[in-house]
């Protein structure tokens, strides 16, 4: 990519950024404004640890700078997974982790490699250091592990992954997890996006953080915006080596957690209750929906297997993910609809609450019904 030489009469954005399709978030109100059930954004329909609310209005200073070491957060999360405090990262919201990861180890010229589906977060970053964004391509829908070796080249400095995926939902396992990281060059960092990682059970952990304190080119995210139902605070954090995390802490913003973001972050940790009664509601009512979904299989509806607190559900019959969308949405329900992102065939639905999730099942039924 040439920059163009020519003067011209106002400041002109790298060509790169101007490449870049803007983040589409989550919807909240219908087209006419009115607030609607949000099952757009995989937010915790239960809320967030009545703890971790109490930290947070207790917290009323707001004249001083934030601890830009994070200091107490760091130390609550190595007790709570064995880590070495100096080696955890944090940001505002793991979204800024992902960015720093492409500012601190790509630059014009790199390839930056992810999945045909991945999270669109990965091409905004690549892009915005100049480098090449490379797709690997999916096996109905989920991770192939294959697909992305093939594109790995000695330019690939970054290998993105979200471990479940968004938006497809898919696990990828554990030995899968390592045999991808086996096979890639040693100078490749490879970002292992556990956004949903507390959804999952025990026995589907893929083995990140461990392969986090291991090796030199692995860095984990995790966020408090998922299952800690924190999303407003804009919490993520991040582990890697100690030459990694010094590298990206050189370019992130001095204060990039607040001062009641962190107190509320450490209760929310420490409720294990508040997270075991999240994950147990989501499994039962994803359970349910997807079979809901199984049930209206001869229209042509089919629910990717999930690991998550959503379900892509994909639109092969009479009824298209578009006209679902706007039906959804005129029974007062905001879900994702996902063109942009080359999935116009299907609808990301994040589980919400129980009535949350009968009446959007309910009004599928009556969709089809209609069709
Ligand atoms: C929601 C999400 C994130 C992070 O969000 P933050 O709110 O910025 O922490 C990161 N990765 C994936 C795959 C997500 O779905």
């Amino acid at each position: 990519m040439t920059v163009s030489n020519e003067t011209s009469s106002v400041p002109v954005p790298k060509p790169w950024v101007m490449g870049i399709a803007p983040y589409v978030p989550g919807r909240a109100t219908g087209d006419d404004g009115r607030p609607l059930a949000k099952l757009s954004a995989n937010e915790n329909p239960l809320g967030c640890s009545a703890k971790a609310r109490e930290a947070f209005v207790a917290e009323a200073d707001m004249s001083r700078y934030p601890d830009p070491g994070a200091t107490l957060l760091r130390e609550a999360l190595a007790a709570e997974y064995d880590l070495d405090p100096a080696r955890i990262l944090y940001g505002t919201g793991s979204d800024e982790l992902l960015h720093l990861a492409a500012g601190a180890f790509a630059a014009h010229g790199d390839e930056v490699v992810y999945v045909r589906y991945g999270f669109a977060v990965y091409d905004i970053a690549a892009r915005r250091v100049g480098a090449t964004p490379v797709i690997a391509p999916d096996k109905d829908y989920g991770t192939d592990v294959d697909a992305i070796l093939s594109v790995v080249t000695p330019r690939t400095k970054i290998v993105y992954l979200a471990n479940p995926n968004n938006p497809t939902s898919t696990l990828v396992s554990r030995d899968e997890i390592a045999r991808l990281h086996a096979a890639l060059p040693k100078d490749c960092l490879f970002v292992l996006d556990q956004a949903y990682s507390e959804y999952l059970e025990p026995e589907q952990d893929d083995g990140g953080l461990e392969l986090a304190k291991s090796q030199d080119n692995v860095f984990v995210t995790r966020t408090f915006s998922k299952i800690y139902g924190l999303a407003a605070e804009r919490i993520g954090w991040g582990y890697g080596s100690a030459a990694m995390i010094d590298a990206m802490h050189r370019i992130r913003a001095p204060f990039n957690v607040t001062t009641a973001g962190q107190k509320a972050a450490i209760a929310a940790l420490h409720d294990h209750e508040f997270v075991a009664m999240s994950r147990a509601h989501n499994a039962k009512w994803r359970t349910w929906l997807a079979e809901e979904v199984a049930a209206l299989g001869n229209h042509g509806l089919r629910a990717v297997p999930s690991a998550t607190n959503f379900l892509l559900i994909l639109f092969e019959g009479d009824v298209t993910a578009e006209r679902a969308y706007k039906g959804l949405m005129e029974a007062g329900y905001i879900t994702r609809w996902l063109p942009g992102q080359g999935l116009p065939n299907a609808l990301r639905i994040t589980i919400g609450t129980e009535e949350d999730t009968r009446g959007v099942a309910a009004a599928l039924r009556t969709l089809v019904a209609g069709a």
